[in-house]
């Protein structure tokens, strides 16, 4: 039985909340089989089909998510085309990509799955709520847009320099940061670069150089696997870490008397060598530490 069109909205938005959560709690990417396990009301709803990449669920008028079935690893696909998505026709029979051209003409929000980083085959990355931008027909391709900034544009693909610049700045951080936890917390597997805690629910992809900053990137280099207590101290440089990787606490803290989370959290931390992901590629970069030190330094 179909859904109204209002509690297909409400569906949606509890979607949304739904992945919201478990995000919150430590998730960073889905399977299949993690996205066959909401429910509305009582009742299962699957969030992507079995096997392909557009999901119409019969009693939905519309799309309701859409996976990406490439295989490479995920920046090839987002990044090629900055806040964009192109994203293939089904090729199976035409019902398919029918309400998804739906879904374009009533700008209806979808979540896009991407990839998930290199290593974690299967596993995908959710970004909602995400719209579709345009329907090419001639190159039989949807334009999914990353963010609904974009909607403001009749056609965002012919936005001038200027609007581009401007829906794109409103935007980067937001679009790529489950991306960059994902990626940061596989290159960590998942522990705190200064203890060592491997709860994923209490660690942060913290930036090297923050993300207000210019040089301040969403990848790996420029990221650091940190639990709560030292993601907050090292953004408020109570504690640093030097370009050859060790840890340095301000030195007001180290002298000061207070409880255990202060004398083994904190202070025991100081002087020793953070735990640095498994491939070499991942590391930290030197220079990103180092203009961070200088900052704790001073
Ligand atoms: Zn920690």
């Amino acid at each position: 039985m179909a859904y109204t069109p209002t509690e297909q909205a409400l569906i949606r938005r509890d979607i949304f909340r739904w992945l919201d959560e478990k995000q919150q709690q430590g998730q960073f990417d889905f399977s299949r089989e993690d996205l066959s396990t909401y429910t509305w009301q009582g009742v299962n709803i699957r969030l992507v089909d079995p096997q392909g990449g557009i999901w119409n669920p019969r009693e939905f008028d519309t799309t309701l998510t859409i996976l990406s079935t490439r295989n490479g690893p995920y920046e090839d696909v987002v990044e090629e085309e900055g806040m964009f998505v192109r994203y293939a026709y089904a090729n199976a029979e035409r019902g398919t990509n029918t309400k998804l051209k739906r879904a374009f003409v009533t700008q209806e929000p979808l979540i896009y799955f991407a990839p998930s980083a290199v290593g974690r085959a299967n596993r995908y990355v959710a970004h909602y709520p995400v719209y579709i931008a345009k329907d090419d027909e001639n190159a039989r391709e949807f334009v999914v847009a990353l963010a609904e900034e974009f909607q403001l544009f009749s056609d965002p693909l012919e936005m001038g320099m200027d609007e581009r610049q401007w829906a794109e700045r409103r935007v980067m951080a937001r679009v790529h940061q489950p991306l960059f936890r994902a990626k940061v917390m596989t290159a960590y597997s998942t522990t705190c670069a200064v203890c060592e805690l491997k709860h994923v629910e209490l660690l942060d992809a913290a930036h090297i150089i923050p993300d207000a900053h210019e040089l301040g990137k969403a990848v790996v280099p420029n990221g650091l696997s940190l639990c709560k207590i030292h993601h907050a101290a090292y953004d408020r440089n109570f504690m640093g870490i030097s370009p050859d990787y060790v840890v340095q606490v301000n030195g007001d803290l180290l002298a000061e008397v207070d409880g255990p989370m202060l004398k083994h959290g904190i202070q025991e931390m100081h002087g020793r060598k953070i735990h640095l992901p498994k491939a070499e590629i991942d590391w930290p970069g030197r220079e990103n530490l180092a203009f961070r030190f200088d900052q704790f330094a001073a």
